[in-house]
C-alpha cells in the first residue's frame, strides 16, 4: 500500500481543559503516513479516519510527550549560563543541535538557577479535537523529503 498524506485541523487541550494550540486560525496540518511527524497516539487514530470525519482523541501522557523526567530538572550556577537577563521562563538551548532540549528557568535562588529540560507538555494527558480535511497519496517528492507538503502537493 502506498503512503498517504493526511490533512487535519486540531484544537489541543490539556487535562485542565486549557487550549494549548489550534490550527483553526490557519491551514490544516499535513502529515506523511508513517513519518512520525506527530505524536504516535494521534497519528495512529488519524490514519484510521476518513476525510470529513471529526473525532475527540484522548492521548495519555505516555503516548504523547512522555512522563516528566526529574533528571532533566537541574540546578546550575548563574555564572555557567550565558550572560543576559535571567527570569522565570527564560529559555536556553541544551546544545548546538537543532533538536537539543530547551531548558527553561523555573526557579532562581541567589546564584542558583533551576532549569527544566522537559517538553512543556511532558506528563500531561492531552485531548485533540480533530477534523480530517483531506487524504491523498503522497507525491514522490514528499516521500523523498519524509514529510507532507501543501494540500495540492506543492513544495516549499
Ligand atoms: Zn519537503
Amino acid at each position: 500500500m502506498s503512503q498517504r498524506v493526511l490533512f487535519f485541523h486540531y484544537v489541543l487541550t490539556n487535562s485542565g481543559g486549557e487550549t494549548i494550540d489550534s490550527s483553526r486560525d490557519g491551514d490544516p496540518m499535513g502529515v506523511l503516513e508513517g513519518a512520525h511527524q506527530i505524536i504516535p497516539g494521534l497519528e495512529t487514530t488519524l490514519f484510521q479516519m476518513k476525510a470529513g470525519e471529526k473525532k475527540i482523541v484522548h492521548v495519555p501522557a505516555a503516548q504523547a510527550y512522555g512522563p516528566v523526567n526529574e533528571r532533566l530538572k537541574i540546578k546550575v550556577n548563574r555564572a555557567k549560563l550565558p550572560e543576559g537577563e535571567l527570569a522565570i521562563g527564560t529559555q536556553f538551548s541544551g546544545g548546538p543541535e537543532a533538536h537539543a532540549p530547551v531548558f527553561v528557568v523555573f526557579k532562581i535562588e541567589g546564584d542558583e538557577v533551576s532549569l527544566d529540560g522537559n517538553h512543556p507538555l511532558a506528563g500531561q494527558d492531552l485531548t485533540f479535537d480533530v477534523e480530517v480535511t483531506l487524504i491523498r497519496a503522497a507525491t514522490p517528492e514528499e516521500l523523498e523529503h519524509g514529510h507532507g507538503h501543501g494540500p495540492e502537493g506543492h513544495g516549499h
